[in-house]
């Protein structure tokens, strides 16, 4: 009996160590079978040697009622999203402190107003992002949905995602526990990522026209985009793979402002390249703003990409934002506010002071974070502490926010990686649900939810994704 000091997890199943590891072989072969893969560490830009992308051993426990939550809230969110990109006055107002000490949203910013300037040339706006959650356990024993933060670009693992409810269903097949097995969702976002970018690129009005991925060229997470690219292709939509320092290099603009690469029409550019600083130099910034000036659908746009900073996020909390953004939607405003955290801003002033005193006060009620993506970059207790005595009365302090920290309920699981022991540990996770819309000029026209991610890390990591090696793979297991 596998029992972690929390309610009891799949572990109390197992007769012993033998099964788990027979298990875990079993699962990781099934995974590779399945396409479930990364590139290694090591080949980072080559497919030759590949891995599979570490997941849990077993599905984790998630409550219904907050799955069907987070789907339904989830067109709220997309709208959401869309009416802060076309904000202007809000997000100059919500980003002028950050932007005067933290430079790569400033650089995003200088962007953004010379593209408002020059006139926006795109006319058809694609959003796909993923909204992601953890369970706050309440006063009472009950948990609540909490957004963790919505990812605008590059929202990741749509195509693994799809790839894994087979592996968890083999092992609970095994385990003879067929019933269960059968309970474990379906689950497709890279098809309705790509029947987005396929709606944007028909609206867009040209049959010989590309969809441009910008990547890495040492990308780890291939497969996942793949997954997207495949589904494009099925649709007779051809994708092109470049880099930043291509589009530097091979793109220009004519006199329409149309995109051309390699002397074709690019239709869409669907990002998966440039959220982080260290993915720009200045040659990628100039191809930044080239596709910006253009009317190709970016995927995000720049403005898009903007209102999903943390900044934005914290903002939105503030009362009678919502209801600013989306008038006359009390209904939608009241679901997106059942799933905010507290979050404080931390610009200079009295309100700033105050949530800095009472994060000194209790610092593990807190989380401190600055305007990354990507994971990592978040702090936590002693190293918080540190950051906020230091940041005191500084201008820096206001590219910071914080937020309160969501504690779930631990659950025991079995993080599977390629080279790392099996054991069961107590682990929490982090709910995503993937959104796409389509905007023609003021109106929407496709606004949806396309399925879901479960990632998984042990209780003892705050912090860090998939490709950090921290998270791992799951399926909700709907109770
Ligand atoms: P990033 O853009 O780097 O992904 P996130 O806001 O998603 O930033 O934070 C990264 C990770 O930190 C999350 O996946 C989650 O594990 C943890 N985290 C973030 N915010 C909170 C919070 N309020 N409470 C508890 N954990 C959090
Ligand atoms: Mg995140």
């Amino acid at each position: 009996m596998v029992r972690v000091g929390m309610a009891s997890s799949w572990g109390s199943f197992l007769q012993g160590e033998q099964q788990l590891e027979e298990l875990a072989r079993q699962a990781v072969d099934r995974a590779l079978a399945e396409g479930v893969l990364l590139r290694t560490t090591k080949e980072q830009s080559s497919s030759d040697v590949v891995s599979y992308a570490p997941f849990t051993l077993f599905p984790s426990p998630v409550p219904s009622a907050l799955l069907e939550q987070a789907y339904a809230v989830q067109m709220d969110f997309n709208q959401l999203v869309d009416a802060v990109s076309q904000n202007a006055a809000f997000l100059e107002k919500t980003l002028s402190s950050t932007i005067k000490r933290d430079t790569f949203t400033a650089r995003l910013f200088d962007i953004y107003k010379q593209v408002l300037k020059e006139g926006i040339a795109q006319t058809v706006f694609l959003g796909l992002n993923r909204s992601d959650y953890m369970f706050q356990r309440n006063a009472d024993g009950s948990p609540a949905l909490k957004q963790i933060e919505i990812n605008t670009i590059s929202a990741s693992f749509g195509g693994l995602a799809s790839r894994t409810p087979a592996v968890h269903r083999h092992v609970l097949n095994v385990l003879n526990k067929t019933k269960d097995a059968a309970r474990i969702l379906s689950n497709n976002p890279s098809q309705g990522l790509a029947l987005g970018i396929a709606k944007a690129w028909e609206l867009y009005g040209s049959d010989r026209a590309l969809v441009l991925l910008v990547a890495q060229e040492k990308e780890r997470n291939v497969f996942d985009q793949r997954a997207i690219e495949n589904e494009l292709l099925a649709r007779n939509i051809h994708v092109i793979r470049r880099r930043f320092e291509d589009v530097a290099e091979k793109g220009s603009l004519d006199q329409d402002r149309k995109l051309f690469l390699d002397g074709q029409e690019i239709a869409v550019v669907y990002f998966r390249d440039g959220y982080m600083p260290s993915q720009y130099n200045q040659q990628n910034w100039e191809a930044r703003l080239l596709m910006e000036r253009s009317c190709a659908v970016k995927c995000p746009d720049i403005a898009t990409q903007l209102a999903g900073t943390k900044k934005v996020q914290q903002e939105l909390s503030r009362v009678g934002v919502l209801e600013m953004l989306l008038p006359d939607q009390p209904e939608a405003v009241a679901r997106l506010r059942a799933t905010f955290a507290g979050q404080y801003s931390l610009d200079l002033g009295e309100e700033g002071d105050q949530a800095l005193a009472e994060a000194l006060a209790a610092p593990s009620r807190f989380v401190l974070k600055p305007q990354r993506e990507g994971g990592g970059n978040n702090l936590y207790g002693e190293e918080m502490v540190q950051a906020l005595r230091q940041l005191k009365d500084s201008e820096e302090r206001a590219s910071y926010i914080l937020m309160e920290k969501i504690e779930p309920e631990p659950f025991g699981n079995c993080l599977l990686r390629p080279g790392c022991p099996v054991r069961v540990v107590p682990c929490i996770s982090e709910l995503g649900i993937f959104g796409v819309y389509v905007r023609q000029g003021k109106t929407l026209v496709m606004n949806k939810h396309v399925g879901h991610l479960l990632r998984t890390k042990a209780n003892e990591h705050a912090d860090g994704g998939v490709v950090a090696g921290v998270a791992v793979l799951d399926n909700p297991f709907p109770v």
